[in-house]
C-alpha cells in the first residue's frame, strides 16, 4: 500500500510518483498517499515546487470504478478525494501535475486541484463519468469552469467525451505542452514559476449554455444532472458548490440508471471469462482470412478484418455478386472518408487488403475462412464440404449463420472441432456484438481464437451454445411477435415503435423488421420452433409482397430517404380488432416477451450467464444501456412483478422465472 504513492527530492523540486498499474486509478490508498507525500513536501524546507507524476503508462484514468460497484452492493464507502485535493490546493508551494496518457474523471479533477498542468503533446483529458451515470464528484463541475470556462466545461462535463492535450491547452486547462521527457519539462516549469496559484480562486464568467441544454438526451439522468452542478459554479461560492455537487453525485450513483450503467460497463469484462476456457489456453494465429460470400454479410465482415489489418479473400460464386459486393465496400469507406473517419492512405490500404475472387486461390493458406452464404442449410453443407477439402488442417471454419443448426453444418466436414459460429450483426463493419456460437465438438482453442478475434476486431465476443436462434434471435421471436399482435389488436405500428423508443430501444421492432426484412422474418417464422402461429402480420405482409425497405413498404411505406412514412393500408391489412392499448401495455408485453424468454436461453444453457444475454442485447440489439440490459433490467422491475404479467397476458412463465420468483431470487443472482 505504502508504494501506491512515492516521493522524493530532485534538488529544490519535490516529485510524488503514482505507481496504481495499470492505469493509475485513485483506489483507496491512492488519495490518502497522495496526501501525506504533499505535506511531507511541505514541510520539507529544501523543496520548493512539487511535481506530480503518474508511473507507467498514464497519469491517472480515473476513480477506482469497483469501489463504486462495492459501495452500491453496501460493501464499503466512498473513497473520499477531496482532502487530498484540498492539500494540493492549498499547499504554499506551488504544485505541477504532469499529465501523459489520459486523465479521465477522478484523473483530471486531481490535475485541476494543482496549481499548474503540463502535459504531452499525446495526452487526453476529460470527465467522461456520465457514460456511467454519474457526474464529476471531486470538485470538476467546479474546477472545471474555472479553468475552461463555463461552456466548454459543460460541453466536457455533460457529454464526458475526452479532449486532446492541444485542445486542452487553448480551453486554458493545460499550461504547457512537453515536448520529450515530461519529468524533466515538468521540473524545468516548475522552476519558473512563483506562486501557488488556487483553481478554486479563479474568476469564473457566466456563459450562455442553453445549446448544451437543448442536446440533452431526455431519458438519460446524469447529462442533466451535470449540466445542473456546473451551473452552480457560477450561481454558489466553491464550497457551496462542491456541496451541491456531491449532492448531486450521491442522488446519481444511487440511481438504477447509474446501477444499469455500471453493470454495462463491468459486464463486457464478465462475458469475456468462460469457465472452462482458462486464459492459457492456446488460439491459433489469425494472420490472413478468408470469406465466402460477398453479400451483405460477407462484404462488411472483410471490412472489419481489414481494418484490423488482416488480409482477406472474400470468394462469391459470380461476378455481379463480387462485383456489387466490393462497390458497397468501396462506398462505405468512401462515406468514411468524407465523414473525416478515414484517411485516403487509410481507405488505399483497406480496400487492397481485400481480394475479391471466383476461385479457391490463397484458401489454402487461410488462418480462418468465415462462410456467409445464404441462410438454407442445403447450401452451408456444400459450402463446408467443399473447404473441408482445400482449408489447411489448423484453420478456423466459421459460420454466419443467424439461426441454422452449427452441429449440423460442421458435420459436413471431416473436422467437426474446427468448426464454430461467428454470428456478425449487421453492418458487420460496425456493430460490435459477434455471437460466437460453440458447437458439440468445437475444440477449446477454436473457441479462444475465435474470442481472440473478436477482440482484435474491436468487436465484443458472447460465447453462446447452439440452439435455434442462438440467444439474440430467439429471443428476438417471441418480442416481435408481441409487437405484431399489439398491432392486430389496435396499436398502429408507429405507436408500438415509439413506445418502444421512448423505453430506450435504438429502434422500434417493426421499423427493424422492415429494414431486415419481412421475408427474413417470415422464413425464422416458418422454422421457430414455438411460435404458435398466434400473430399473422408478418405473414400477411409477406404475401402482399411487403417485403420492408427493399420494396418500399412493409410495416410503414418508404420513399427515397427511406424514413419510415405511417400506412393505413397495413392497418386494413393486420388489425382485426380496435382496441386501445397503452404505451405502458406495449413496452411491458415486448420486453416481459423478451425476459421469459431469455430465462429460457437462460435454463437451455445456451446463454452461459444472465451477464451475456445482456451484452448481447446491449451491443447487437439497441438494448439502452442505462438499462443494464434485458435481465438487468427484469431484476430492476423486480421478478415477481414480471411473473405476475406475464400470467395476466396469458403466457406460461418460463420455469426458470417460476422457479426464482418462488425462491425470491433474481436472475443476477444465479
Ligand atoms: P446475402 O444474400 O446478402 O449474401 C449472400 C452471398 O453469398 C451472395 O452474394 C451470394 O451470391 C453468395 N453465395 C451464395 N452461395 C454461395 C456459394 N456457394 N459460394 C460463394 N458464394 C455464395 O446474404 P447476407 O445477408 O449477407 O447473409 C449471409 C449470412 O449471414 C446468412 O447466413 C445470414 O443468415 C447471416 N446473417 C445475416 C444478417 C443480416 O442482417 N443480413 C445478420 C447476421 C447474419
Amino acid at each position: 500500500m505504502e508504494h501506491l504513492v512515492t516521493f522524493s527530492v530532485h534538488e529544490d523540486i519535490g516529485i510524488i510518483a503514482i505507481n496504481n498499474p495499470p492505469v493509475n486509478a485513485l483506489s483507496s490508498g491512492v488519495p490518502e498517499g497522495i496526501k501525506a507525500a504533499v505535506h511531507a513536501l511541505e514541510a520539507n524546507v529544501s523543496v520548493r515546487a512539487i511535481v506530480v507524476i503518474g508511473g507507467g503508462r498514464t497519469f491517472v484514468a480515473g476513480a477506482d470504478i469497483n469501489e463504486f460497484r462495492e459501495v452500491l452492493a453496501g460493501k464499503g464507502k466512498m473513497p473520499a478525494l477531496h482532502p487530498a485535493l484540498f492539500a494540493i490546493e492549498d499547499c504554499v508551494k506551488p504544485v505541477v501535475m504532469a499529465i501523459h496518457g489520459t486523465a479521465l474523471g477522478g484523473g483530471l479533477e486531481l490535475a485541476m486541484a494543482g496549481h499548474y498542468r503540463v502535459a504531452t503533446p499525446d495526452a487526453q483529458v476529460g470527465q467522461p463519468e456520465v457514460k456511467i451515470g454519474l457526474i464529476p464528484g471531486a470538485g470538476g463541475t467546479q474546477r472545471l469552469p474555472r479553468l475552461a470556462g463555463v461552456a466548454k466545461a459543460a460541453e466536457m462535463c455533460v457529454f464526458g467525451e475526452p479532449i486532446s492535450s492541444e485542445d486542452a491547452l487553448a480551453a486554458g486547462i493545460i499550461d504547457q505542452l512537453v515536448e520529450g521527457d515530461l519529468l524533466a519539462g515538468a521540473i524545468a516549469f516548475a522552476r519558473n514559476v512563483q506562486v501557488a496559484r488556487r483553481t478554486r480562486d479563479r474568476f469564473i464568467a457566466p456563459a450562455d449554455i442553453s445549446e448544451v441544454r437543448k442536446k440533452l438526451r431526455r431519458n438519460l439522468m446524469a447529462p442533466g444532472a451535470a449540466l445542473d452542478a456546473v451551473e452552480a459554479a457560477v450561481t454558489l461560492p466553491f464550497e457551496q458548490g462542491i456541496r451541491h455537487e456531491g449532492e448531486i453525485f450521491e442522488r446519481c450513483l444511487h440511481s438504477d440508471q447509474c446501477k444499469a450503467l455500471i453493470h454495462a460497463f463491468f459486464a463486457e469484462r464478465a462475458v469475456a471469462k468462460i469457465p472452462d476456457i482458462p486464459k492459457d489456453t492456446p488460439v491459433y494465429p489469425i494472420r490472413q482470412a478468408a470469406v465466402i460470400g460477398a453479400g451483405t454479410m460477407g462484404g462488411g465482415i472483410a471490412m472489419a478484418l481489414a481494418n484490423a489489418g488482416i488480409p482477406v479473400r472474400i470468394r462469391d460464386m459470380e461476378q455481379a455478386a463480387l462485383d456489387r459486393g466490393m462497390a458497397a465496400i468501396a462506398g462505405n469507406y468512401k462515406r468514411s472518408l468524407k465523414g473525416g473517419r478515414l484517411t485516403e492512405q487509410g481507405m488505399k490500404e483497406r480496400i487492397l487488403r481485400i481480394t475479391p475472387q471466383l476461385g479457391w486461390d490463397g484458401f489454402d493458406a487461410a488462418d480462418i475462412i468465415i462462410e456467409a452464404v445464404f441462410e438454407s442449410m442445403a447450401v452451408k453443407k456444400q459450402v463446408f464440404a467443399e473447404i473441408d477439402k482445400i482449408a489447411k488442417r489448423e484453420c478456423v471454419l466459421a459460420s454466419n449463420t443467424s439461426t441454422l443448426d452449427i452441429d449440423a453444418i460442421a458435420a459436413a466436414t471431416s473436422r467437426p472441432e474446427m468448426v464454430i459460429g461467428t454470428h456478425f450483426f449487421s453492418p458487420a463493419n460496425v456493430m460490435r456484438l459477434v455471437e460466437i456460437v460453440r458447437g458439440k465438438s468445437t475444440e477449446k482453442p477454436v473457441i479462444a481464437t475465435a474470442m481472440a478475434l473478436a477482440k482484435s476486431l474491436k468487436k465484443v465476443g458472447v460465447v453462446v451454445r447452439n440452439g435455434f436462434g442462438f440467444v439474440g434471435n430467439r429471443m428476438l421471436f417471441p418480442y416481435m411477435e408481441q409487437a405484431q399482435l399489439l398491432v392486430e389488436e389496435g396499436a398502429t405500428p408507429e405507436r408500438v415503435d415509439r413506445a418502444l423508443t421512448d423505453f430506450g430501444m435504438a429502434m422500434g421492432p417493426l421499423a427493424m423488421a422492415d429494414m431486415s426484412g419481412i421475408d427474413v422474418f417470415w422464413r425464422i417464422e416458418q422454422e421457430f420452433p414455438d411460435s404458435a402461429g398466434r400473430a399473422v402480420g408478418i405473414g400477411k405482409l409477406y404475401a402482399a409482397g411487403r417485403l420492408g425497405q427493399k420494396t418500399g413498404a412493409g410495416w410503414y411505406r418508404y420513399d427515397e430517404t427511406r424514413k419510415p412514412i405511417p400506412d393505413p393500408e397495413v392497418l386494413a391489412l393486420v388489425q382485426n380488432q380496435q382496441r386501445a392499448v397503452s404505451d405502458r401495455e406495449i413496452v411491458e408485453r415486448c420486453i416481459y416477451a423478451l425476459i421469459n424468454e431469455g430465462a429460457r436461453v437462460l435454463d437451455a444453457g445456451i446463454a452461459l450467464r444472465a451477464v451475456d444475454i445482456d451484452v448481447i442485447y446491449l451491443t447487437g440489439y439497441g438494448f439502452p444501456a442505462y438499462r443494464g440490459g434485458p435481465m438487468f433490467y427484469a431484476d430492476t422491475v423486480g421478478l415477481e412483478k414480471i411473473h405476475e404479467r406475464v400470467l395476466e397476458f396469458g403466457w406460461k412463465p418460463a420455469p426458470l422465472l417460476d422457479r426464482l420468483t418462488g425462491e425470491g431470487k433474481t436472475f443476477g443472482s444465479l
